[in-house]
């Protein structure tokens, strides 16, 4: 059967994200900084990724769970600092800011991108975070030009690996699991979540997928290959 629809990640599949976000939060160090001059960039650090965990329990499965103004609020309530909602929002800026303009994407991403589309293949991003950050995210990038759709687990209501979030993407695409194919770096959350559904999925890593991926892949423009292969 040919394939109808590829679904993307976004984060660490198409770009540089995980290194955006560590540039960020040093750039956000520097804003903060000025203002608390006794705060080493290792309690800064420290705070922040205990924030971030806490966070991520308390709001496990849900959008919210990414976002950064929580972060730094809870980061700064472990601190002990006054409550400075202005700082808050401002540093929120800073980082997202910074994020943006140190995401670039990966080699070969944007060539592949236009032969899929020029196949007639349907390209639809899956991502684990609110819409406005993402959307600026592929707007920074300029592949916008080349993308069907967009599916967040904002808009889902769910995180990947929940089926909402994949099923949602096969509405919007009006195609069948079999028809779809689904490229991720997760094994959790892209690669198992498309398989339980009966997508084929395809693994970008270096390590090996343990058996869980129909496919392993290093680089992005490997996909084409899979594609008529899969398809
Ligand atoms: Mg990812």
């Amino acid at each position: 059967m040919r394939k109808k629809l590829l679904m993307l990640d976004i984060d660490d599949t198409i770009c540089n994200a995980t290194q955006a976000y560590e540039k960020a939060l040093e750039e956000c160090y520097e804003f903060f900084r000025k203002m608390h001059l006794d705060v080493s960039k290792k309690d800064f650090v420290e705070n922040y990724m205990e924030a971030r965990k806490e966070i991520h329990l308390e709001l496990s499965g849900t959008a919210s769970m990414h976002d950064r103004f929580l972060y730094f609020q809870r980061m700064s309530e472990r601190m002990k600092l006054p409550f400075e909602p202005g700082t808050l929002s401002d540093i929120t800026e800073v980082y997202w800011k910074s994020t943006y303009s140190n995401l670039s994407l990966f080699p070969g991403v944007m060539e592949a991108m236009k032969k899929i589309k020029k196949s007639g293949i349907l390209i639809g991003l899956a991502t684990n975070l609110v819409a406005d950050v993402q959307i600026k995210k592929l707007e920074r990038l300029g592949v916008e030009d080349y993308i069907d759709f967009v599916v967040t687990s904002q808009e889902a209501g769910k995180e990947k690996p929940h089926p909402a979030v994949f099923l949602l993407a096969l509405k919007k695409a009006g195609c069948l699991p079999e028809e779809a194919v689904m490229l991720g770096d997760s094994l959790e959350q892209d690669v198992e979540g498309a398989k339980h559904l009966g997508m084929t999925a395809v693994h970008l890593s270096d390590k090996s997928s343990k058996g869980k991926a129909d496919f392993t892949i290093k680089k992005f423009d490997e996909i084409l290959g899979v594609l008529e292969k899969a398809g």
